[in-house]
């Protein structure tokens, strides 16, 4: 994101690809304008937060005429640096790394997996939906030669500290991390954390402890 971005609250800049997809969609099918409210139904984001997130974008919605969508679209592209394309890197080939590099993500954002890196000889050398997979043991000279600074982690969590540490050393800023391993780095390293093992033990928690009014609390508080 660009320098503009950094004034946005850290919750609301996370919304914001989801954003930015929708009015994507709108865009192409000729809509001019939307309203919060059609807009909060279709990323379930309540209204209230759209609007206040939206002040921060300087789009102020008029009342009975919503957001104009060019200038959402275009606000969006710059923020999230649509025009650049982002070289990212996956490390462990795995079943759920294997998955990754068959996913299509420059389809709805403008990131690429450029190449993987594994320890298995098997699968070193070969190439997996169109990416190429290295041997771990070149990762920093493939990082360095190509200028990339985002990595996903896909590997098994034992592993995840040392190829952390390695990452930081070769100038990496940003690191998705899969495995469940809490990792240290450097303040100035973003870590997103997603463990999906995790997140599904507490969806089926709140199905089993939660009613149905206090469903719309907990996705808001999930937001925030
Ligand atoms: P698989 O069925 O291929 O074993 P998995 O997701 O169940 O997949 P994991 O044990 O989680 O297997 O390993 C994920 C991937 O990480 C594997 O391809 C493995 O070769 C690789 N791997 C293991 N240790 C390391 C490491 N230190 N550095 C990089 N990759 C590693």
């Amino acid at each position: 994101m660009n320098q503009e971005s950094t004034k946005i609250p850290q919750a609301t800049a996370k919304r914001l690809p989801l954003y930015y997809r929708f009015i994507k969609n709108l865009h192409s099918s000729g809509k001019q304008r939307v309203s919060s409210k059609e807009l909060s139904e279709a990323v379930k984001v309540d209204s209230a937060t759209i609007r206040r997130d939206f002040s921060y974008f300087g789009a102020l919605g008029k009342k009975g005429y919503g957001y104009n969508v060019n200038y959402l679209l275009s606000f969006f592209s710059k923020t999230l640096d649509q025009d650049a394309l982002t070289k990212v890197v996956l490390i462990g080939v795995g079943n759920l790394g294997t998955a990754f590099l068959h996913y299509n993500f420059i389809k709805n954002n403008n990131t690429k997996i450029e190449m993987a890196f594994d320890v298995d000889p098997g699968k070193v050398g070969s190439i997996i939906g169109d990416v190429p997979v290295y041997s771990l043991d070149d990762m920093e000279k493939h990082l360095e030669d190509n200028g990339i600074e985002v990595a996903i982690m896909t590997v098994p969590a034992g592993a995840a500290q040392n190829i952390t540490d390695r990452l930081v050393q070769a100038n990496i800023k940003g690191i998705l991390n899969f495995t469940p391993a809490r990792l240290t780095a450097p303040d100035h390293i973003r870590i997103h954390h997603i463990d999906l093992a995790v997140e599904l033990q507490s969806l089926v928690y709140f199905l089993k402890n939660y009613s149905e009014d206090d469903t719309e609390m907990s996705q808001e508080e999930n937001r925030t």
